[in-house]
Formats: structure tokens, sequence, C-alpha cells
């Protein structure tokens, strides 16, 4: 088929001024024998009028024979079917792949010895955007409903039903790509990514591909004091899947049926995926942090990552020290904590060290983290984008955004969490870990923000922020039942002394207990300091008359036993005796 002798390699060879020896001159003239054979073959090729795609198709065979083959028979199929993990499939190990056991690793660390490799890290982070109603029909996007109750033909993917795209999932887009200082393109366009999968009723997510709504920007994070730059590659638009529920089992193997819920299809989902900048797992949990703090302060997601509205997948590879080639990457999915994905990254770190230092190549492979094993398992070798058959979506037209469209939200941009953590370390003065606090939880900050506006005491209200509150809400201020207000009128009424510190804490605890508010509580108790001198002035008399003895150890100087005359004091106010005024008149009694 070549035709020998067109190639004259020596000629080539002589241009460059590389030093090229004669194997490599043989590889060369290999590749570009088959470089020039494809133009050939193109040019030739019946396909002139073709607009491209995005992978190659059949030309020999263009027509087949009408005859049955037998591709694989179904016991051999379930003989090497995934196991399950979680609602998730393994697939078997792989002799000479992963399939290793870590012990016969040990035994063969030689290989590179002296070879320190460093990881390279990039993060796809998955956000719910918390619209009303789903990307591309008027559907509730509302959690918790009846199975398939937030449903239409369009996010059910029935035929011959049109997509219309939700305004608002691109102004909160939009505004992700401002906090994170990406260009916000002026058209981008939505393509069909084509998978199966029964939770996908379509058989492809509509998707962004080529032309994504935003491009570059960065997000900076602070590990352990200096603060790092971590790029953006893109931020993308996406529908989500719905969700399999599988009855009886872990997972669809051993289950007596799979449920699916379509309510989850089609809620709109931003993608930000960041250039491989991150260095170790430590960086990346600080990054899925930040990029929490971000999207929470904007005020476009919940944040959850339990309930799954923030998923984070991890590429991670590793490198020798100081190269600047990137190493083959595996991809870890499943993870469901900012804990995990520093494990997994461990792990997957880890693993991958000790493949290369036992002379395994390294697969380019998904894998799944297992949180009770604390370990990844190999989930499917992994798919490349052309696998997806990825194409511009004919049922919706380009997103053409204006720059005033842009610009106009830059008013909905509320103080980012570097600048909020900043704020509050110079206004408030509060210390690099309280103001830490605030900046990634920028949901207690909103909390704090209101409080502040009618007790305008930083400091008192974090002391009793961070010792009191937060030990009851197991980080779930959203779903608190004491507002802002209720809280600045109770310290209002700890600061004038009505009631007393001790007395409020209780008041906390019990509020809690019961779900009452705060001032709901001191009302109906008729909790209230006493702080008229002359009533305490007649307790303390009592007191004095029913413990003559105490008192002439007083007298005689045993100044100590104040605090026992104190304690009185208190167990017959019911702790409601202001203790300075108690100790005072006490003194002048006593002396
Ligand atoms: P894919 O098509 O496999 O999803 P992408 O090129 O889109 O790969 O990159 C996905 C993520 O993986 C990005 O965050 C990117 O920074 C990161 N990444 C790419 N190559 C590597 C590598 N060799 N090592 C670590 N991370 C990588
Ligand atoms: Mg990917
Ligand atoms: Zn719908």
């Amino acid at each position: 088929m070549k035709e020998k002798g067109t190639i004259n390699i020596e000629k080539l060879i002589g241009l460059a001024t590389f030093d090229v020896s004669e194997e490599e001159k043989g590889q060369l003239e290999k590749e570009l024998e088959d470089f020039l054979e494809y133009a050939r073959v193109i040019n030739n090729a019946p396909c002139q009028d073709m607009k491209p795609v995005s992978h190659a198709v059949y030309k020999d065979p263009y027509l087949r024979e009408d005859e049955s083959e037998t591709w694989a028979d179904l016991d051999m199929l379930i003989k090497n079917g995934p196991s399950v993990l979680g609602t998730n499939y393994i697939a078997p190990p792989q002799k000479g792949r992963t399939g290793i056991d870590e012990k016969s690793l040990e035994r063969n660390v030689i290989t590179e010895k002296g070879i320190e490799y460093e990881a390279v890290i990039g993060l796809e982070v998955h956000a719910q955007l918390n619209t009303k109603t789903k990307l591309f029909c008027k559907c509730s996007t509302e959690f918790g409903r009846e199975s398939n109750s937030n449903t239409c033909p369009v996010c059910s993917g029935h035929p011959g039903v049109l997509p219309v795209l939700n305004k608002e999932a691109v102004n909160m887009a939009i505004l992700a790509g401002l906090a994170a200082k990406s260009t916000v393109n002026n058209r981008s366009i939505f393509a069909r990514k084509n998978y199966f999968y029964p939770d996908l009723p379509k058989g492809y997510q509509i998707s962004q591909f080529e032309e994504p709504i935003c491009s570059g920007g960065y997000v900076d994070v602070e590990v352990d004091g200096p603060v790092k730059r971590i790029r953006l590659n893109r931020i993308h638009m996406e529908e989500d899947a719905g969700k399999m529920v599988h009855v009886g089992a872990p997972g669809i193997w051993g289950s007596k049926a799979s449920a699916i819920d379509f309510n989850r299809c089609s809620v709109p989902l931003l993608e930000i995926v960041t250039e491989p900048d991150i260095s170790s797992p430590k960086e990346a949990r600080e990054y899925v942090m930040m990029i929490r703090a971000i999207l929470v302060s904007l005020g476009i997601c919940d944040g959850n990552m339990e309930e799954g509205s923030l998923r984070c997948d991890a590429n991670v590879s590793i490198r020798p020290v100081g190269s600047a080639e990137l190493g083959v990457k595996t991809e870890i999915k499943n993870m469901n904590s900012f804990k995990a994905i520093e494990k997994a990254l461990d792990y997957e770190i880890d693993r991958q060290r000790k493949m290369k230092k036992a002379g395994i190549p390294i697969e380019q492979e998904t894998r799944l983290w297992d949180d009770s094993a604390q370990k990844t398992y190999l989930m499917r070798s992994k798919e490349e984008s052309h696998d997806y058959r990825y194409f511009p979506d004919p049922d919706l037209l380009p997103l053409e955004l204006t720059d005033e469209w842009i610009n106009g939200l830059k008013d909905r941009l509320p103080l980012l969490p570097l600048e909020r953590k900043k704020t509050y370390k110079e206004e408030y003065g509060f210390n690099n870990d309280e103001a830490r606090l605030f900046m990634i939880n920028p949901d207690y900050a909103d909390f704090f923000e209101e409080v502040l506006k009618i007790y305008d005491k930083p400091r008192i209200l974090a002391n009793w922020f961070f010792s009191e509150i937060l030990s009851y809400i197991d980080n779930d201020i959203q779903n608190m039942h004491i507002q802002p207000a209720d809280l600045s009128e109770f310290l209002k009424k700890i600061n004038s002394g009505e009631i007393s510190g001790k007395i409020g804490k209780d008041v906390i605890k019990r509020a809690f207990a019961t779900n009452k508010g705060l001032i709901e509580i001191i009302d109906q108790e008729g909790i209230k300091q006493i702080i008229d001198p002359d009533a305490i002035e007649k307790i303390v008399d009592e007191i004095l008359e029913k413990n003559p003895s105490q008192v002439d150890l007083y007298r005689s100087g045993k100044t100590k036993i104040m605090g026992f005359f104190v304690g009185e004091v208190m167990k017959a106010t019911n702790g409601k005796a202001n203790p300075g005024m108690a100790n005072e008149i006490l003194r002048e009694k006593l002396s």
C-alpha cells in the first residue's frame, strides 16, 4: 500500500539541528510514513463534503453482511462482571495491572531507588446550583420530594420535546466566573455527552464541551500561611443525572430490583475544573473548602457534601521532582467529605509511588474511594473524551451573553471568603483561626453579621458563638432555630447584667433541648438577675443569721470561707443574684 521511497528521511533530518540516533531516525521515518498515509487516505476518501466529527468513523466496512455474531457469552459476562461498592461497580482486579497485591509491591521497592516523586493534582468540582427549577424545564429542584414527582417529558427524556435554558442558572454560572476572575465568554455552546446508564433517560447529558461559559480564572488558597494561586481551566454548566436505589443490596448485584428516581435529572450543575496546579492532598482539601466557601457566599449552592450538593473528582499523577512533564493520571471519585478527599489522595499517591518503584506502569483509570476501607479501587479504565461522541446540541441555540448582562451581575457579588477573613482580623481583631472559621463557613459569618447589626460587640458575640452556639449545632447553622435577633436581645441582657453568664449558658442549653427561643425561655420562666442591692442585702442578712459559726470563722481570719457565703446566696436565689454585688455586700457585712 505504502509508496516506498517517497520520503527521504536523511534530507528531513538535515533540516533539524537535533542529534538524532539511528534508532530515532527509524522511529521518525515510521511516524512520518504513517502520517503521510493518513493524509493520502483522507484525500482520497469519499467524504470531502462531510462535516468533521470528534471521532473516526468506519470507511471500511461501510456496509456489512446481514450475519449474526455472538460477541460474548452470558456466563463469561457474569463471571467477569463488576462487584459492587456502595452503589457503584468495581471492576474485577486485572493481572499485571491493579490486581497486584500491595505486599508484593513492598518487596519490590528497588527499581527506581533514589528518585523522589512529587504529586500533581487537578480537581473537578461539581456544584449543584440552588435554582428553584431545573436547567431545561420548569420542574422543581426541591430535595426530598416523592420519587419521580419532580419530572416532566423534558427531563425524563421523551422524544419530541425541547429544552429551554434557565436564565437564573446562567446568572449563577456568571457569578461563579466573576468571583473566580474567569473570562465569562460572550458565546458558549451546549453539547451532548453521550453514554448509557439507566439514570440518564435521554442517553446523553447536556453539558458544555469545546466552548464553556467561563474560561481561565483562579482561586487563591492559604495553606499554612502563604497564599497559593490555583488556576482554573474552565467553569461549565451541565445537567445532573437521576439517582438509582437498589432494593435489598448495596448495589445492582444481588438486589431484588433497582429503582430509578428522576427527580434529580436535569438539576443544574456547575463543573469547575482546575489546572493541574495542586501539589498536595492538604492543598486539595483547602481548595475544595475555598470553592465551597465561594459558592455558598455567592448564594448559588448550599455546599452540602454529604447530600451530594458538592462533589469532587480528583485527578492525580506523580512525576520525578523537578520534571516539567506530567505523568499518567488516575481519577478518583466517590469522596463525600473534605477529609475523604485528603485521605483518598494520600492513598492514591502512595499507591502510585509503590507502582513506580516496582517498575509497573501506571495506567490511566478511574478509581473509587472506599471510605470504610480507606482505599481506592479500580472502577474502570479511563474513558477519553472522544468516547462520549460530544457534539453541539441541535436543540439549543448558542448561549449569547452581552457585556451588559455579565457586568450587571457584579452588583450581586458579596464579600468573598479571603476578603472576609481579612475584614474579621482587621476590624474585629480576631485571630487567624477564628477568622478562618468564618471564612470557610460563610453561613456562620452571615449569621454573625446579622447579630452584629443589633448587638455591636464582636468579641463578646464571638465568645458566645464559639464556645456555646457552635457546640450545639453540628455545623448546620442554616437549620438552627435561634434567630439572629433573638441572640442579640439575649446578649444585651447579659451585657446589662440582667442575667448572669452562668444562667445564660443554661438558657442556651435549654433552648436547644426544647427548640424554644432564648428570650422566650427567659420571659416564660421570669429569669432575671437580681441586681437590686436591697433585695440581695435581705438575703445576705438571712444567711449570716443562719450560719453564725461560719461568720465567726471568717471574722477570726479564715476569709477563704467567703466562697461558702456566695454559694449560699446563689442557692437561695436560684443562681439569679448578681455575683459581684453579692460579694460586695457580704464583705461589707462581715467586716
Ligand atoms: P479528562 O478529559 O480525563 O477529564 P482533563 O484534561 O479534562 O482530563 O483534566 C481533568 C482534570 O485533571 C483537570 O483538573 C486537570 O488539571 C487534571 N489533570 C490533567 N492531567 C493531569 C495529570 N497528568 N496529573 C494530574 N492531574 C491532571
Ligand atoms: Mg474528567
Ligand atoms: Zn422536567
